[in-house]
């Protein structure tokens, strides 16, 4: 049984190459989760695999920055030359569904997140080790030279912002890693300020028929 009718946000964040996005896929691979990934939009090309309204929806600049100018993302940024967003309506949309609601995104965009949302949870994932970060930047073979090193160098300034996060969560097996979000997401949903309001209107409710 739910004590909270809205839905939680949860902002997974770390530096490029870190694996947020296997993470993110072993955790929804989970079995009866209730999570809800909101897909982001981008201005970068579809690698090879990457499948349209899946992984993102590809756009033009041009139709970003009008999507910017009309207020429809939750947040935005410039990562290494690209643009990518949140679209808001749908975010809000699914959380007032009651939806857990996961973003994996950049570090800019979750701290713009964390002005707007005050209930969301943030979650920050490391490496075990900075090579490990490098290693797996360069073994993706996605990038040209030029954009794996501004990768490589824009991730040691993320590292840097880890404390304005929740909860810190190390990458060492993916699996791992979706085991600890997923504790913090039964946490965070118990949590007091969360489930209070609910647990008393139910409370009432038993009283007022005896
Ligand atoms: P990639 O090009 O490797 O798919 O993504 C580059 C970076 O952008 C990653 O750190 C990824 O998490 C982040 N990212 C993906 N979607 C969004 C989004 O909607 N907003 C922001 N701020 N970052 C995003």
């Amino acid at each position: 049984m739910k004590l909270n009718e809205r839905g939680l946000l949860i902002v997974i964040s770390g530096p490029s190459g870190v694996g947020k996005s296997s993470v993110r896929k072993a955790l929804f691979d989970m079995p009866n989760h209730d999570l809800a990934y909101s897909v982001s939009m981008t201005t970068r090309l579809p690698r090879t695999s990457e499948q349209e309204g899946i992984d993102y929806y590809f756009v033009s600049e041009e139709v970003f920055e009008d999507k910017i100018k009309n207020g429809e993302f939750l947040e935005w940024a410039n990562f290494v030359g690209h643009y990518y967003g949140t679209p808001r309506d749908k975010v809000e949309e699914m959380l007032d569904e009651g939806k857990q609601v996961v973003l994996e995104i950049e570090v800019d965009g979750a701290l713009q997140v964390r002005r707007q949302m005050k209930d969301a949870v943030f979650i920050f994932l490391v490496p075990p080790a900075k090579e490990a970060l490098i290693n797996r930047l360069k073994s993706r073979g996605t990038e040209s030279e030029k954009e794996l090193q501004e990768r490589i160098d824009k991730a040691e300034s993320e590292y840097l912002l880890a404390y304005k996060y929740d909860y810190i969560v190390v990458n060492d097996e993916v699996n791992n890693a979706a085991d600890r979000i997923m504790a913090i997401i039964r946490a965070e949903h118990a949590r007091t300020e969360r489930t209070i309001h609910k647990y008393i209107e139910l409370m009432e409710g038993e009283d007022s028929e005896e």
